[in-house]
């Protein structure tokens, strides 16, 4: 049989390196952008002093620093980033609550707590601006979903694609009286 009764710790065999790499991955698809102002004009500032692989960054349009952890739920939290990102592969295996907490060695309140954190998404939800002044909002158009009307949806001006099928929000005032939309 061997020695496959030696107890292989996941955590041990995670990097920390990928794991900066992975929330970058997920936060900034597109590229590092400043939560602040969402400025893509970034520069990098060396590292953080007690986490290496954590990189620092100065906005050029702000002036402002921020880190990849920045506004994501990781940042403050006691629990090392590779625990978090564990947490989410397990999530990604389907994996419980419980055996996740068995899993990374955390009670079942920490582990419940970190999968629904993590199910809101991992960038902290901003306030939405607030509205000063007179607003006007003109007619809009509601698509939620084309099943069985795919013809509507392409009337619309929407596509089959991506966005039409996760409810489409247009607002398109100036087509109101286009003929398209008559019968
Ligand atoms: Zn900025």
């Amino acid at each position: 049989m061997g020695d496959t009764g030696v107890m292989i710790h996941i955590q041990s065999l995670i990097d920390d390196a990928k794991c900066f790499e992975t929330v970058r991955t997920l936060r900034w698809p597109d590229g590092v952008s400043c939560p602040h102002c969402d400025s893509f004009d970034v520069t990098k500032q060396g590292r953080d002093d007690t986490q290496p692989e954590r990189q620092r960054y100065l906005c050029q349009a702000c002036e402002r620093r921020f880190d990849d952890l920045t506004d994501t739920i990781f940042a403050g939290h006691h629990q090392p980033l590779r625990v978090w990102i564990l947490c989410l592969y397990f999530m990604g295996l389907n994996l419980s609550n419980h055996h996740i907490a068995h899993e990374l060695d955390l009670n079942k309140d920490d582990a419940q707590q970190m999968t629904s954190q993590l199910r809101q998404g991992i960038v902290l939800k901003k306030p939405s601006p607030t509205l000063t002044d007179e607003v006007e909002c003109d007619e809009a158009y509601i698509v939620a979903g084309h099943k069985g009307k795919p013809e509507e949806v392409v009337k619309k001006g929407g596509t089959a694609g991506a966005d039409a099928s996760r409810g489409n929000v247009a607002a398109a005032p100036s087509q109101r009286r286009s003929p398209r939309f008559s019968g």
